[in-house]
């Protein structure tokens, strides 16, 4: 036979899928892929109850449903400050995850440089190697997960394409402040460099933080692609709903990309979601509202065990240090997958191993989120809390 390509030899299937997966054989509390397990606003839901007798079926403009444009395009306007030509600057996708897939394909050639800031959210590594494009690291550093600024300089000064900025940080949960972004501008300005954003937990920002649209700062607009998701602000991550926004130059090129990668979003889930993109401000307080209760819950929780942990100023995403246990003689040599491999069977709690998020070499943390109901965290902290009961006897 012959062999497959090469590009597909480069990356392995998402490990944050993968312990989904992992975490279903074992009937293990799923704390890894992040989504929530409760359910969409009420409106959304009836409103697709009733688009199963009314329709639309068939498929919607390739690049988006009208209304559904028209409303991300005044939603986003809103909070940059800016009218937003719904025809040629909004792109709707299949998840955040063909949004960005669709702006590397279409900014990037082979072998242009990308920055990426460590720790990042696993995709992006599988979005550089289909693209072709090389990334640069640049290490965030804990605790704070700030970044050095000559760094940055220095990386942009090798020739880049384009920076991802993902914000608030998957997996960190860290909220850029307008003095970085600003600078990530003043760089990417400076050196004729793209703005790739990820915002797609741009609504879970925990006070006293503030979420900052890089888009909207002065100047930034013409160089600059919104990537976000109706997945986790409307917690309808399987409807698979993603859209860009940006200058009509990169967008009518990510068009193109999309239309040949998907054809288009499902029709009735943008009809759908479409009600919630036009819910009114009351919906996204409500919305922080009950995350900063679940982080606060589940955060307090982790430090009754004993775990130390990230506390996030944004997203649902806690990095836990695992070093405590690694350093007992039953772990020995262990990597962090097969320790969250381990933890999943054994414990009945799927994590995602660090090493999925980090270019270091970082073994001793683990991604858990806590988009799930009080009952679920509640078990989840009482079956953690066996991890504190292990000694070095086996
Ligand atoms: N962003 C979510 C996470 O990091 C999952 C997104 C996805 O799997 N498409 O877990």
């Amino acid at each position: 036979m012959p062999e497959l390509s090469q590009r597909i030899t480069q990356f392995t299937d998402s490990v944050i899928r993968r312990m989904t997966r992992i975490a279903d054989a074992h009937h293990a509390i799923n704390l890894s892929q992040g989504f929530p397990d409760f359910d969409p606003p009420k409106p959304l839901l009836d409103a697709l109850a009733k688009i199963a007798y009314d329709g639309p079926h068939q498929y919607s403009v390739t690049y988006g449903a009208k209304n559904l444009r028209d409303a991300l395009a005044a939603k986003h306007g809103r909070a940059i400050k800016r009218d937003i030509d719904p025809e040629t600057e909004v792109l709707v996708t299949c998840g955040g995850t063909e949004a960005m897939m669709a702006v590397m394909l279409t900014i990037c050639n082979p072998g242009d440089k990308v920055i990426v800031f460590s720790p990042f959210y696993e995709n992006y590594g599988a979005d550089a190697i289909l693209s072709g494009a090389e990334p640069i690291y640049i290490p965030l550093h804990p605790p704070t997960y700030n970044f050095d600024p000559n760094q940055l300089e220095a990386a942009f000064r090798q020739g880049v394409k384009a920076i991802i900025v993902c914000n608030p940080s998957n997996p960190c949960g860290k909220v850029f402040t307008r003095a970085e972004l600003e600078l990530i501008g003043t760089l990417a300005t400076a050196y004729d460099a793209f703005v790739i954003t990820d915002e797609v937990y741009e609504h879970m920002v925990y006070k006293p933080h503030v979420h900052i649209h890089l888009a909207g700062l002065p100047g930034m607009y013409a160089r600059t692609i919104t990537c976000s998701s109706l997945s986790k602000t409307y917690s309808i991550t399987g409807w698979r709903l993603g859209y860009l926004i940006g200058p009509e130059m990169i967008v009518e090129g990510a068009k193109k990309v999309h239309d040949f990668l998907t054809v288009g979003a499902p029709a009735p889930l943008q009809e759908a979601a479409c009600v919630g993109v036009n819910l009114g401000d009351d919906y996204y307080h409500e919305l922080i509202e009950r995350y900063t209760k679940k982080r606060d819950y589940f955060c307090q929780g982790l430090d009754r065990i004993g775990l130390d942990h990230t506390i996030p100023q944004g997203s649902y995403f806690v990095l836990v240090d695992i070093s405590q246990f690694l350093s007992m003689k039953r772990f020995a040599g262990w990597t962090d997958l097969a320790f969250c491999e381990w933890m999943a069977k054994k414990i009945g709690v799927a994590a995602v191993p660090g090493s999925s998020f980090f270019k270091e070499n970082i073994n001793h943390l683990i991604r858990l989120h806590f988009a799930r109901s009080q009952a679920t965290l509640d078990e989840a902290l009482n079956r953690l809390a066996n991890l504190t009961q292990l000694n070095d006897v086996y």
